[in-house]
């Protein structure tokens, strides 16, 4: 079935410095690759696949970044591209940190129930993009975690910032400071083949959820 539709991607941070809530970078790589470009770099293959799989279905999208550059953006701002631009999904692109650098897995972030008029919704989206992402990943590491899709509140998907016809959701796509998260999307020989797996999942979870 042709598919008619407005995406939005956001790829998270960008620039040096804080910008309207936005941090400039969070997770970093034990080989120094910063989140913000890892990022930038996945939003512009998740574009390409969705050019791609418009072509070969006959669907009619139109597909919009919030940053082409390295630039931050305040977190309203990123919301405000998807609602002033009709927007019918919006999807924000970040790797995650923890404090030991030892954690793993995909989540996926969504707004919580109460001011959320989009919840189920946003959750059957979220879902998309979870299992996507993780069966992309599991094709190249069978035990990556399901770390699951979770409420929590965030400025970039607040229905106050984004409107009611958007669905949105934020993927952690995985712990970016973790050594071999760093050889899996960066160092190792299949890094280019394991982005573009991931970008080509994503691209065809905004495709079904359209
Ligand atoms: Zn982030």
């Amino acid at each position: 079935m042709a598919k008619t539709g407005t995406i939005v991607i956001d790829p998270g941070h960008g620039g040096t410095a804080t910008v309207g809530g936005s941090s400039p970078n969070n997770a970093r790589s034990p080989s120094g690759v910063l989140e913000k470009n890892l990022a930038l770099q996945m939003a512009f293959l998740v574009r390409d696949a969705l050019a791609e799989a418009a072509t070969n279905g006959g669907h009619t999208i139109r597909t919009l970044l919030t940053r082409e550059t390295d630039r931050n953006l305040g977190l309203r701002d990123r919301a405000l591209v998807a609602r002033n631009n009709n927007a019918d999904l919006f999807l924000c692109i970040h790797f995650n940190a923890s404090n030991a650098h030892n954690a793993r897995g995909v989540e996926t972030l969504i707004s919580p129930r109460a001011g959320n008029s989009n919840h189920a919704a946003d959750r059957a989206f979220a879902q998309l993009i979870q299992t996507a992402t993780l069966k992309a990943l599991r094709a190249h590491e069978p035990l990556t975690r399901d770390r699951e899709v979770k409420d929590q509140s965030l400025a970039v998907l607040r229905e106050s910032n984004l409107g009611t016809r958007a669905r949105g959701c934020l993927v952690e796509i995985e712990f970016l400071d973790h050594r071999a998260v760093d050889q899996l999307f960066n160092l190792g020989a299949n890094a280019p083949q394991v982005r573009a797996d991931v970008a080509q999942a994503l691209a065809n979870a905004l495709v079904e959820a359209l």
